[in-house]
């Protein structure tokens, strides 16, 4: 029997393929191998869990095995690969060598990590998976529960233990839109919340700077901390227990803080957990290792395929060829746009519907629609379609809580909304390159 198409990674880009490959195909042998538990569950929902009070199982949509029974694929869970040898068309995991006839890389991103001075740097968290939401959920059951300084054990964290020890301090290091998308959600769920950031407001690379100071005032409204301009520069176990009388209605509470962070403007702050958001790198270990072409992500043409026959990658791994991040992937567009990631779920919906079709045998170029994102802020909901690294031209307002990003030509390049005018999606998006 010919060897099976093999995918590494179940996450939305792993899963995305076979669903979309078995709407073609029930019969060609698929084999998933993917590190995590393979149970399928929605990223999005990690930054927003806690004011809703999910539980890390209750974000679980479908268990790995109803996943593979109703894809028929063979799923290896908690099974890492190890190498893929292109030539051969082999590749090594954990649990032994197979063959593939086509091989799949939905690898993901991994979170980008600074090197931080201090005892306690190793504590320091970022959240890119079920599994490294379960270690903060933990984390924070923690700081709710006791103030100690292990991780583990706690109980259940609801928003009841968090407001009764609402001034629990989480700092975030990154104002982008994973950190603040957390410090909307910590804030909202009784924590307090410090954000730290070089830059001069939040999502400053997605946002205009009058959305962006929306932005900040409505998470400060919240109780949201800000430190811009400045960095984190070392995390430490507080020598003296930390403890901080914190003046809360009327009352003083005695509140133990376990980490000491010091930050680059000298600011000192003894806080429970340290979060970092500052950003994701595209995980191209193994394929670089099998020698494919990688940039930023691995190098894809417009069918997905990497630089080696046989061999296809999409999601947060992938660094696509064609189309930019909202804007439809026709002629023109793909003649002036750089090739990029696109880390973001819609991406992986078109990507992984063109990939299937190639895969079921009709090779299909992938095309981009517009895609806005967007931001889980409740404080203040936004829907932001950026342009494109590198255009040239000016966010202008439009009218209250509306801009666009405007070229050299007039051309609508993107657009940004905020509170009630992100209803507007639809009418904004067909105007950009219209
Ligand atoms: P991943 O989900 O990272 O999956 C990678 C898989 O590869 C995992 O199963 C891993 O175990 C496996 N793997 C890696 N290496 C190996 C190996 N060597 N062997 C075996 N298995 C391996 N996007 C939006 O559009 N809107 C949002 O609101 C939004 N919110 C987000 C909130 C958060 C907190 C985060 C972190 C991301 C958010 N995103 C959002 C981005 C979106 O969730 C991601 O783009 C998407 O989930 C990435 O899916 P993926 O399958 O490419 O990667």
């Amino acid at each position: 029997m010919a060897p099976p198409i093999i995918i590494i990674g179940a996450g939305l880009a792993g899963w995305t393929t076979v669903r979309e490959l078995r709407k073609l195909d029930q019969r060609t042998p698929v084999l998933l191998i993917t590190a995590d538990s393979g149970d399928f569950y929605a990223k999005p929902a990690l930054s927003n869990a806690l004011q809703q009070q999910r539980t890390p199982a209750q974000l679980v949509t479908t268990p790995a095995a109803q996943m593979a029974a109703t894809h028929k694929v063979r799923l290896l869970a908690h099974t890492r690969v190890l190498v893929i040898d292109a030539l051969t068309r082999t590749l090594r995991s954990t649990r032994g060598e197979f063959s593939y006839r086509h091989l799949v890389l939905a690898t993901g991103a991994q979170p980008i990590r600074l090197p931080l001075a201090g005892d306690a740097a190793d504590q320091v968290q970022s959240i890119n998976s079920l599994d490294d939401f379960s270690r903060f959920h933990q984390r924070l059951t923690r700081a709710a529960g006791c103030g100690d300084k292990g991780v583990g054990g706690g109980s259940p964290l609801n928003l009841q233990s968090a407001s009764e020890h609402s001034r629990r301090h989480a700092l975030i290091m990154g104002a982008g839109l994973i950190g603040c998308e957390f410090a909307n959600d910590l804030a909202a769920a009784g924590y307090r919340v410090t954000v730290v950031d070089p830059s001069t407001g939040p999502m400053t690379a997605l946002l205009p700077a009058s959305a962006s100071a929306q932005l900040q005032q409505a998470l400060a409204g919240l109780g949201v901390r800000w430190h811009f301009g400045a960095t984190v520069k070392s995390v430490n176990w507080a020598k003296t227990g930390g403890s901080i009388a914190v003046a809360e209605s009327a009352r003083v509470h005695q509140v133990e803080s376990v980490l000491q962070v010091e930050l680059s403007n000298g600011s000192l702050a003894p806080v429970d957990i340290v979060l970092s958001a500052i950003g994701l790198k595209s995980d191209t270990a193994l394929a670089q290792a099998a020698g494919l072409v990688c940039e930023r992500g691995i190098v894809v043409d417009a069918t997905l395929q990497t630089s080696s026959p046989h061999i296809y990658a999409l999601g947060d791994a992938a660094q696509y060829a064609t189309g930019r991040w909202g804007v439809a992937a026709d002629a023109a567009a793909t003649s002036v746009a750089g090739a990029r990631t696109m880390p973001y779920v819609m991406p992986i919906m078109s990507a992984a519907r063109a990939l299937a079709a190639t895969l079921a045998g009709t090779p299909t170029a992938v095309a981009f629609a517009l895609m806005p994102v967007a931001i889980k802020t409740p404080a203040l909901p936004i829907v932001v379609a950026a342009p494109a690294p590198g255009t040239a031209g000016e966010w202008r307002s439009e009218a209250s809580g509306q801009w666009q990003f405007m070229d050299g030509q007039h051309q609508v390049r993107g657009f940004a909304l905020t509170g009630t005018q992100t209803a507007r999606r639809a009418e904004q998006a067909k105007l950009v390159l219209a």
